[in-house]
């Protein structure tokens, strides 16, 4: 290897991973300054970031952020605890890890649980999940993924939604890996509450996730809560009432995703940020494939977060090595967590451009031809 390896804007290894992801140097520096909580400065930042993340879902008037301190999950986790009440039943829609997480989440809280679960490469069936609704009444709420990022399959949220509200129930959304790059819009998407984080396609770095909360059902949630710190009723009383985090708030991380909402708008929003993952999408697929690599799924099933591949089935081609010249040169990919295929993943987003996947590509090929695997496809022995 005689070529300078790949790296951010800050001369850190490309993140092609589903996050944390690689972030501008802009939004890092961000970061450079203290404030404190009670700060008036502070206060107004993480208002304007609240304020802006209900507008990006175009949920103003309809709906309130509520951020909860943590990583994705505990946002995912003060939703389920805070929305489901302890007398209600929770289906959950599974396809992958993120689902299952979620009946794990609520069967530690003790609510009653109800799954409807598909393959990885499989999308839920909506006229089975409506007859799941149809003949369980005593389901009050429905649990879905938008994006699974544990194959990079894209759920049909809008048409889930669609009959969860025809049905009468309600729904909860986990858009973590989509949410501002992928639209849904509360004004056609009719949900109760959607969860994100600061640090997928919204550009932010770690610690933060957020609800986005129908204020009619939030009214609704007080002493539903099965923990304190993911209390949503409470912590969203708390801003009504002081503007403020009742405990520490992560005050960088705020500040950064301030930032990093700013160069969202000026990307174009929701658009502009997808249309930059979709060329990235294209550009690694195209390129993955002309080598031989096969795709998990299909390019109407694939959203343009993360992309799942089959492992080679060339005994020369050793995934350790694989990564660690990947790694070398400046490319930092994903383990599969498939159970349906042997795979490995490559994100598209974050502070990535479509030459940063011709890099990798070209990084791809350099690491086969030395392990001397002329194809990367998983066909050579499997059938
Ligand atoms: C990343 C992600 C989460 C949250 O994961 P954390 O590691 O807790 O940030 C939840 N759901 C989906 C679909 C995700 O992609």
């Amino acid at each position: 290897m005689t070529t300078k390896p790949a790296a951010s804007e800050t001369g850190d290894p490309l993140l092609l991973t589903p996050g944390p992801l690689t972030t501008s140097a802009s939004v890092k520096q961000a970061m450079v300054h203290d404030w404190g909580s009670r700060d008036q400065g502070f206060i107004a930042i993480n208002k304007m970031v609240l304020e802006k993340i209900v507008e990006l879902a175009g949920a103003q008037g309809t709906h309130v952020t509520v951020p909860v301190q943590g990583s994705g999950t505990f946002a995912v986790e003060a939703m389920i605890t805070s929305f489901v009440p302890k007398s209600g039943k929770l289906l959950v829609v599974i396809n992958g890890a993120y689902g299952q997480r979620a009946k794990k989440i609520a069967e530690i809280a003790g609510r009653a649980v109800a799954t409807y679960e598909t393959p990885e490469d499989t999308p839920p069936d909506l006229a089975r999940l409506e007859k799941m609704l149809v003949d369980d009444k005593a389901i009050t709420h429905v649990f879905a993924v938008h994006c699974e990022t544990t194959s990079g399959i894209l759920n049909p949220i809008a048409g889930i939604a669609a009959l969860v509200k025809k049905q009468g129930r309600r729904l909860l959304v986990d858009s973590m890996s989509a949410f501002g790059a992928i639209e849904i819009d509360a004004r056609n998407v009719y949900y109760d509450a959607l969860a994100a984080s600061s640090n997928k396609c919204l550009e932010g770095v770690p610690g933060l996730g957020f609800v986005v909360c129908r204020n009619s059902a939030l009214a609704d949630c007080k002493g539903n809560a099965t923990t304190l710190v993911l209390d949503l009723f409470d912590q969203a009383e708390g801003f009504a009432k002081t503007g403020q985090y009742r405990f520490t708030p992560p005050i960088h991380v705020i500040v950064a995703l301030g930032k990093a909402i700013e160069e969202h708008a000026e990307e174009g929003g929701v658009a502009g940020r997808g249309k930059r993952y979709r060329e990235n999408a294209k550009v690694l697929i195209d390129g993955m494939r002309a080598m031989g690599f096969q795709t998990l799924l299909p390019n109407d099933l694939q959203a343009p977060i993360i992309v799942t591949f089959h492992m080679p089935t060339d005994p020369k081609f050793v995934f350790q090595n694989f990564y660690d010249g990947l790694k070398d040169r400046g490319y930092v990919i994903y383990p599969g967590k498939l159970t349906v295929a042997d795979s490995f993943r490559m994100g598209c987003i974050g502070r990535l451009y479509p030459d940063h996947m011709r890099g990798a590509l070209a990084a791809v090929r350099e690491v086969l031809d030395e392990m001397r695997v002329t194809n990367g496809g998983p066909a050579l022995a499997a059938e």
